[in-house]
């Protein structure tokens, strides 16, 4: 019987632990005495065949990396059903028994599109800094990315309190609130703006002012960036004009996705790459290593193809009371 081959790849955003995650792919592969292979470049390399056989050594002095070592992309051409019959048919020309996808729900309706259309075995690993994947309390990256941000604001608000200033910090996750919210509560920002909020300025104005009446000296907002970065600038037009409040704008950006992994993305990571593997042996597919109720776990795929915000509103009124 021929030795099991399985392949694995990164796709979308990258996200801090990716590299756990392949560390402990290819070592529970070779562990096993199965056959690895990193694709390069997500779907992207699969269509070009960007393969490269993976050994113990290929994945030393990882775990600590922040990015992802086989890199990643976006596909237009992986989305097309042509796109996807030439993938398989590569994979399959490689003699790939199985393929592990790390990513976000993009990447994972993918998969999904493998498997529906060709059968082709697929186990997803959720892999971005937005926590924003139905089917999974987790995401890697998520803790290491609110960490950055946390540290961030920390700095900002020396600054904004030696100088009495307000301030509009813009964090990433597109439609997602998970990072927003967390690092409002944990930065004791006054308030938090959602990415669909419609933004009630008059209030904003209104509890700076009463923080300032008992003495406060600076202000920090916190602002999802939403589905386009640097709606703060827009927030801080109408306040200067309308209210003629000063607020400075902080936008964080990428710096939030690299860096090296917190605690619990690899340590998550690193159970989800084995679990993935176990899973592929087992020959249980198409599946995904989620976490429920703290603990590391199988989900099927169709559960986590959706995307989901935990729109926990309530962490937004939190901010708010604790920083009255
Ligand atoms: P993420 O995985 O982080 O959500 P994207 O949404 O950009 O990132 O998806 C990454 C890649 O996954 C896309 O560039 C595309 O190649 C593939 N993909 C996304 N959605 C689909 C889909 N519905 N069908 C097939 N492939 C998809």
């Amino acid at each position: 019987m021929s030795i099991m081959h399985i392949a694995l790849l990164c796709s979308g955003g990258d996200a801090p632990g990716m590299n756990c995650a392949i560390r402990a792919v290819v070592r529970t592969a070779l562990f096993n005495g199965l056959q690895v292979t990193g694709i390069k470049r997500g779907y992207a390399g699969l269509l070009k065949g960007e393969f490269h056989p993976m050994n113990l050594s290929s994945v030393g002095n990882i775990i600590q990396r922040g990015g992802t070592i086989l890199q990643t992309s976006r596909s237009p051409e992986f989305m097309k059903p042509e796109g996807r019959i030439k993938a398989v048919e590569i994979l399959r020309a490689q003699g790939i028994n199985a393929l592990i996808v790390i990513g976000g729900d993009g990447s994972f309706n993918g998969a999904k599109a493998l498997w529906d259309e060709h059968q082709f075995p697929v186990v997803g690993i959720p892999g971005t800094i937005d926590n924003d994947i139905s089917g999974t309390e987790y995401t890697i990256g998520f803790e290491t990315a609110v960490e950055t941000a946390i540290e961030a604001v920390d700095r900002i608000r020396d600054t904004a309190h030696s100088h009495a200033r307000t301030f509009l910090v813009e964090v990433m996750g597109r439609n997602s609130s998970a990072i927003a919210l967390k690092v409002g509560v944990c930065t004791g920002a006054e308030n938090v703006l959602l990415p669909h909020d419609k933004v009630n300025h008059q209030k904003i104005v209104d509890d700076i002012q009463r923080g300032m009446a008992r003495g406060k000296e600076s202000s920090i907002i916190i602002v999802a960036e939403g589905p386009v970065a640097g709606r703060s600038y827009e927030i801080q037009k109408v306040l200067k004009e309308k209210y003629k409040l000063d607020a400075h704008v902080a936008i964080l950006g990428h710096i939030q996705r690299g860096g090296s992994p917190m605690a619990d993305d690899r340590f998550i990571a690193s159970q989800m790459g084995h679990l993935a593997v176990q899973t592929i042996m087992e020959k249980n597919y198409p599946t995904v290593t989620v976490v429920k109720n703290g603990k590391v776990t199988l989900a099927t795929l169709e559960d986590c193809t959706q995307k989901a915000d935990y729109n926990f509103i309530e962490f937004q009124k939190l901010a708010q009371t604790l920083s009255i």
